[in-house]
């Protein structure tokens, strides 16, 4: 696989992450894109959903000059020229619900260079006048989506797109990408034969990656928790995620003090001793890195037989990228996140406190609700995972949720307890002290506070504080808590929540496990 060069390698992030906002391409995205920058022809088919639309985006900006995008739909063209403007990307789109002065006001910014992606329809495109307009404009990419709409096999035919076969042959200083959700292997090889005359690269992104088994954890003495899972792995080469350069180092003297072959790696390190980190970890056997997520780009090390998340990752795609570095050879591979209420505090405060306008900061905000829907879900996680790329799947069989299904009961009463106990402290406190009030545990700030008195304190002491502490991160899942960004990432009451807590509105949540597999199977170690 060629990689795009260096160069236009950085200005692919940067513009993924400063034009869209974005912190980790989707899977299947950056091999479209990398192709695109390295000059080749590309016929990507990847699920709906999978962010398509990005991976002529992002090359259109980076190639610089005018992408041209097809598409068959006016209210698509509109949907996506609204969104990029959004984002602050200059885009244009020329069709017929348009007036005649709107398409000419749009066709000035166009060619003043202004307008960097056009979208059009097909049988605009190819019209003799379009094409010698454009032939003058340094156009450096055509996109053509729903490309499927070319081929008689597929089971969407448009005449107009028969016309694209010589998109190529107009235009050729071009870079040509087609892109599809729905392509059966007959009607790929027609789209190819049709649009590429055969020369194109074909990606075709099932992102299922069956090998990897995937688990989440209560995080809860996190340091010892990854010490006896990597002991527990000897001679494996795996990667420790970790948040912050701080825990990095930590947790690398931790481990290796364990007599494990840990190395560290993060953006505090100089170049020189990074770049001694990563030889090692690609050379020698049984090396685990432990890093923040500056480690990962580019490296390309079959054998990774876990990677080991000490803390939430950023979003559903930066996990799934991540994780994705284990297993690269096929054979099983392991993928176990610690995950805790501190953990969506800290992302919180870090949308909270990024400088992007409100719309961006929703947006991180639902991707946030996301992974921790993940996290707390009943469901197979695998499952989970791939429909929010929108692969739709069966249970898998490979992770904790479908090896050891959680029971589901109804927890209104617990939940009720918690909701009350949050409203009489004001709506101030962090999950620590709500959960000591229930259990009744008498802590410092217990005493402080007085609020041994309250009613509720202590009504759950017959569970364990664990068992509290998960049945809130439920309830944050589930809409009816919301954590603030604030340094005590103070619970607050949603309006699910106030149903719950006036009885019109019921919870149901996990069973709680005594123990999880994980730990029974180290404790048998
Ligand atoms: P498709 O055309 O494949 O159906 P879209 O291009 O419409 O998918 O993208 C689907 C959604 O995924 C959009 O909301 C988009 O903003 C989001 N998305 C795409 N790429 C990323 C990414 N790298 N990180 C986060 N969200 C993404
Ligand atoms: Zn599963």
């Amino acid at each position: 696989r060629t990689l795009p060069s260096p160069g236009l390698e950085a200005e692919k992030y940067r513009v993924l992450k400063e034009a869209f906002g974005f912190e980790a391409f989707r899977p299947g995205q950056e091999r479209v894109i990398d192709a695109l920058l390295a000059g080749r022809d590309v016929l990507a088919v990847m699920p709906t959903g999978a962010g398509k639309s990005l991976c002529y985006q992002v090359p259109a900006l980076v190639m610089g000059g005018l992408a041209i995008v097809i598409s068959p739909l006016i209210a698509l063209m509109q949907d996506q020229v609204a969104g990029l403007l959004l984002d602050g990307v200059q885009a244009e789109a020329i069709h017929s619900a348009k007036t005649r002065e709107e398409n000419v006001a749009s066709w000035r910014r166009v060619a003043s260079g202004e307008a960097k992606l056009l979208y059009l329809a097909p049988e605009r495109l190819m019209t003799g006048r379009m094409l010698s307009a454009l032939s003058r404009l340094p156009v450096s990419l055509i996109a053509i989506d729903e490309a499927h709409c070319i081929s008689q096999w597929g089971h969407s035919f448009r005449a107009e797109y028969l016309a694209l076969g010589n998109a190529h042959e107009a235009l050729p200083r071009a870079r040509l990408v087609a892109l599809t959700a729905t392509a059966d292997e007959t009607t790929q090889a027609d789209i190819l034969q049709k649009l590429f005359s055969g020369r194109a690269e074909k990606f075709v992104a099932g992102f299922d990656r069956p090998n990897i088994s995937i688990a989440v954890q209560d995080k809860r003495d996190v340091g010892q928790a990854i010490e006896s899972y990597v002991k527990a792995r000897p001679g494996m080469s795996g990667v420790v995620y970790r948040l912050s350069r701080k825990k990095v180092d930590e947790t690398t003297a931790r481990l290796q003090a364990a007599g494990v072959k840990a190395l560290a790696y993060h953006a505090g390190m100089d170049a020189g001793d990074r770049a001694t980190a990563q030889e090692a970890f690609l050379a020698e056997p049984g090396v685990v890195m432990v890093a923040t997520v500056a480690f990962g780009m580019g490296i390309d090390k079959s054998d990774v037989r876990f990677v080991l998340h000490g803390d939430a990752p950023g979003s559903l795609e930066a996990y799934y990228q991540e994780i994705g570095r284990a297993g690269r050879d096929g054979e099983p591979a392991e993928a176990l996140m610690f995950y805790g209420l501190e953990d969506i505090r800290t992302r919180r405060r870090f949308i909270d406190e990024e400088d992007s306008a409100p719309e961006r900061k929703r947006m991180e905000a639902q991707r946030l609700d996301a992974l921790v829907g993940f996290c707390e879900t009943t469901a197979c996680r695998r499952q989970t995972l791939l429909s929010y790329f929108g692969e739709t799947s069966g249970p898998c069989g490979n992770c904790d949720t479908c090896l050891d299904p959680p029971e589901v009961i109804d927890g209104t009463e617990e939940a009720r307890l918690l909701l009350q106990l949050i409203a009489a402290t004001g709506e101030r406190f962090g999950a620590a002290h709500i959960v000591a009030l229930a259990v009744g545990h008498l802590s410092e700030t217990v005493e402080a506070r007085g609020h041994s008195s309250l009613p509720g304190f202590g009504n759950g002491a017959d569970r364990p504080a664990a068992e509290w502490r998960a049945i809130i991160r439920q309830l944050v899942s589930a809409g009816a808590v919301a954590v603030e960004a604030g340094a005590y990432g103070g619970l607050t009451i949603t309006s699910r929540g106030a149903r719950v807590l006036e009885g019109v509105d019921r919870i149901t949540i996990a069973k709680p496990k005594p123990k999880s597999r994980e730990r029974r199977r180290m404790a048998a170690e």
